[in-house]
């Protein structure tokens, strides 16, 4: 929808100028203000490239490593353990082809396991790995909830695993996995496992000694740090082999000159994060509360998606029967209302998200599927606003689709 559209409508100009709110920080989030202070100078005044050896290059060098350093102490690992990516994709690209590549050179490992609720960085990848290069691919059963257990996982283990990666925090229903007790499985067996933190880390203290995980992928933007920047933690001896290749950046993983201020800038992202979240987390859940306790009591015909307590406490998600939910996120848009349906299909035949039929969710809830998830700025009298506007919008939208006649 353009904007364009909207002032047309006299009657929508005013809604568009009273409500412009975002409640889709699930898909990413503002720059910090201090993320940005931060990274200014390394634009325009430390443009050096960090693998140069004179001045130049060893200030954006010292900079890049400060970046490591501080990441590093945040996630409870060793600054060697930080690979500076370009995104959470990436990241999770690196760890799940990486090592499947990896464990089959050193030990014919060709099996992989993970989950059909990934986001598609993983799901694609691990598919791909299937299709091309003759790996077996196998997923764990989920729960209603979307949630893996570690009892399916130890019975679904073999010594030919090469890699087991498990979403941490999923992006479309906010549910939280046991990372720490499936890690704690492969571990014992000596199988590497990768989670996608990407959705996790602004509301989850990560410890990865804690965690115990081998590759766990981050990326900046979800935590108020700056799009096309990420990190994989990759615990130390664990065997990759880089997709990319190129000059020896990043211990050799990852080629590519240092984009210096974005580095710097998710470092100190994931900082603040890590200073805030106790704060943050109390005033995100109030509101997620808020929207359940409010969608839920106003709306008939409607369902959390996800599980109810062991989920991010920015996230809200719902299915509503006999909705169509391009078109909800549509009139919301239009009611100024910026929301997601979580993975929805953007143009052409809409299908019902993988993740949600994974749930068992028949295929008349799973297409009216809407994700609410606020963020730093949000402020309650948003919210109070969204739940006077979305009610009347998804009856509106049942009563027109043909699916609603039962
Ligand atoms: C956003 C997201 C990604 C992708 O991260 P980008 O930095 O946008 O590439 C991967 N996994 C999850 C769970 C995400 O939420």
């Amino acid at each position: 929808m353009s904007h364009l559209a909207i002032r047309e409508s006299g009657a929508h100009v005013k809604m568009h100028i009273m409500a412009n709110i975002y409640l889709d920080h699930a898909a990413s989030t503002p720059v910090d203000e201090r993320v940005l202070d931060a990274m200014l100078p390394y634009f325009s005044e430390h443009y050096g490239n960090p693998s140069s050896m004179h001045y130049f290059g060893q200030r954006a060098e010292a900079a890049v490593e400060a970046a490591r350093e501080a990441m590093a102490g945040c996630l409870g690992a060793s600054p060697s353990e930080i690979v500076f990516t370009a995104c959470g994709s990436e990241s999770d690209n690196l760890a799940v082809r990486g090592s499947a590549f990896a464990q089959r050179e050193r030990r014919g490992a060709t099996h992989i396991l993970s989950t059909p609720v990934e986001h598609s960085a993983v799901r694609k990848t691990v598919e791909q790995l299937q299709t091309l290069h003759g790996f077996e691919l196998e997923y764990l059963p989920v729960d209603e909830y979307g949630r893996v257990s570690p009892e399916d996982l130890a019975a679904r283990l073999r010594s030919d695993t090469a890699v087991v990666s498990v979403i941490f925090a999923n992006n479309e229903i906010g549910s939280i996995n046991p990372i720490a007790d499936l890690a704690a499985i492969c571990r014992q067996q000596g199988i590497p496992i990768h989670s996608d933190a990407v959705q996790a880390t602004s509301q989850i203290d990560i410890d990865t000694r804690r965690l115990g995980v081998d590759l766990l992928s981050l990326g900046a933007h979800k935590f108020y740090g700056p799009k096309g920047v990420g990190a994989l933690f990759v615990r130390e001896d664990t065997p990759l082999i880089p997709p990319l290749t190129g000059g020896g950046q990043e211990f050799g993983l990852r080629p590519g000159t240092h984009n210096v201020p974005l580095i710097v800038g998710m470092a100190r992202a994931l900082e603040i994060t890590k200073e805030d979240m106790l704060e943050d987390n109390a005033h995100f859940s109030e509101l997620r509360d808020r929207i359940i306790e409010g969608l839920s009591g106003m709306v008939p015909d409607a369902r959390l998606t996800g599980h109810p307590r062991e989920r991010l406490p920015n996230h809200a998600s719902f299915v509503f029967r006999g909705v169509d939910g391009n078109r909800l996120l549509a009139a919301l848009d239009m009611a100024g209302f910026a929301c997601s349906s979580g993975s929805a299909c953007k143009t052409g035949l809409p299908e019902p998200s993988e993740c949600l039929l994974a749930l068992g969710l028949e295929r008349e809830w799973a297409m009216g599927s809407l994700r609410v998830t606020v963020g730093r700025h949000t402020r309650i009298a948003e919210i109070e606003a969204f739940l006077e506007a979305a009610p009347p919008i998804i009856e509106r939208l049942r009563a027109a689709a043909p699916e609603a006649s039962s």
